[in-house]
């Protein structure tokens, strides 16, 4: 089996978040800078949820308006499709995306 038929079998995702399924295409446009892989994502070697969870605060800045949210459903839904994911339940926590 091949990635690629891998990529085409239906898929059901059942816990996503939608601030961390954000494309870095779509955080650069949002935040209106190029980002680094290292300011989305730990290294494989993470061992520490403080700094995993550090990697929401980037994304989550761009979720703070409408016009963000709605971006951002679209972002993760073309991703979603590109991946042929058939059913999906995108979680979203709006307290967490107020200015600190
Ligand atoms: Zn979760």
């Amino acid at each position: 089996m091949t990635r690629e038929d891998i990529i085409k079998l239906p898929k059901v995702e059942l816990h996503c978040h939608l601030d961390g399924s954000l494309s870095r295409e779509f955080v650069e446009k949002r935040l209106g800078r190029q980002v680094g892989k290292e300011e989305l994502s730990v290294s494989d070697d993470c061992t520490s949820l403080a700094e995993y969870l550090e990697k929401f605060d980037l994304p989550g800045q761009c979720l703070r308006d409408e016009e963000g949210l709605e971006e951002a459903g679209y972002d993760v839904l073309r991703s979603m499709k590109q991946e042929n994911v058939i059913y999906s339940e995108i979680r979203f926590a709006p307290p967490s995306f107020r200015d600190r």
